[in-house]
């Protein structure tokens, strides 16, 4: 449903095997794994109103703020056409009479509430272009909600930016095997990734790898690294598998409509390799399309299930022009979003 900051107070209904079910406004609830939970007094029931607002710039971000009186749990969603961040605080009612706006923003256009619900406030963040750059939720002190928006990099091109490539698996986990080499998915991952690098290096592109040798990582640990990184995109490089060995060919996948122009170019592009065209796949629940922070998405570049494809994925040539078409693709989309 969303990524919450730690600390968020939430209310504790019902219990249903590993999760809590939590009671997020009169109408809303949702479910929270119990490792996650720390039980505390009971604080505040009722009503949460919320105070005045501030909307300004540093030298790298935007930023809205919101005075809570407690931390409140919140869900996000990006919008297109127009560009917007949407995020709903649950148990909030508005006292916001105050929004003080500097001329320090450069990203955001306009911010304003709804209240759609008695306890449930809806923070409505325009943004100036129509690419979503990411955004990042959490709590400072005295319980100031912040929602912080990245801006649009002033120069689109792969010199100025800094890309994460992420290879799929490594390790213990060595993903999918090769119907008939037995390949591992883990070992094809890495040097398609490590291509990847060589080709982006060779653009001045600033990279920065999840792993670049057979290393056991979780989901959690790759999302820490590249929230250290701070990437202005994420690239997870995977490679297919199906139960019918007739299904091939490529697919992207993102999570949330705003990155999906990036999953569509670099998709466009690696079909110009000849692979069969599995198809650009949305609101994918992949850990590492989770991320809000920056635009990202999964290449599954074809199936190990199937055979074509597998000699394909074999052929050190073929994963040169596959690097190749992802930087093209990935070009393309940097050309179209300056447009
Ligand atoms: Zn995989």
């Amino acid at each position: 449903m969303t990524f919450l900051d730690s600390n968020v107070i939430l209310k504790v209904v019902d219990s249903f095997r590993q999760d809590y079910k939590v009671k997020l406004s009169d109408l809303h609830s949702a479910y929270i794994e119990k490792e996650k939970v720390v039980k505390v007094a009971p604080v505040k029931n009722g009503q949460h109103l919320t105070d005045s607002w501030k909307v300004y710039g540093d030298s790298l971000y935007d930023y809205v703020t919101i005075l809570l009186d407690e931390k409140l749990p919140y869900s996000s969603r990006m919008e297109i056409h127009p560009s917007r961040i949407i995020v709903d605080i649950f148990g909030a009612t508005s006292n916001t009479n105050w929004i003080t706006q500097l001329s320090s923003v450069k990203e955001i256009k306009n911010a304003w509430y709804e209240q759609p619900e008695d306890d449930v406030m809806r923070v409505i963040i325009e943004l100036k272009h129509q690419q979503h750059w990411g955004y990042k939720i959490f709590y400072s002190e005295n319980n100031k909600l912040t929602v912080r928006v990245r801006r649009q990099p002033t120069v689109l091109d792969l010199s100025h930016l800094k890309i994460a490539i992420d290879a799929g698996h490594g390790g213990d986990n060595i993903g999918a095997t090769g119907v008939t080499s037995g390949i591992k998915e883990k070992d094809y991952t890495l040097l398609i990734a490590k291509e990847l690098s060589r080709q982006m290096l060779k653009k001045k592109a600033k990279v920065t790898m999840t792993r670049d040798k057979d290393t056991t990582l979780s989901m959690f640990e790759r999302i820490q690294m590249l929230d250290q990184q701070n990437p202005h995109l994420l690239i997870s490089v995977h490679l297919n598998s199906s139960s019918r060995d007739s299904v091939n060919g490529v697919s992207t996948y993102y999570r949330y409509i705003g990155f999906r122009p990036l999953s569509q170019s670099i998709l466009k592009s690696l079909l110009q390799t000849g692979l069969g065209e599995f198809g650009n796949v949305g609101n994918f629940n992949f850990s590492l399309n989770g991320p809000t922070d920056y635009p990202n998405c999964l290449v599954e570049v074809a199936f190990l299930s199937n055979k074509n494809d597998e000699k394909k994925i074999r052929d050190p040539k073929f994963r040169q022009m596959v690097a190749a078409k992802m930087v093209a693709g990935l070009e393309d989309f940097l050309k179209h979003v300056s447009q």
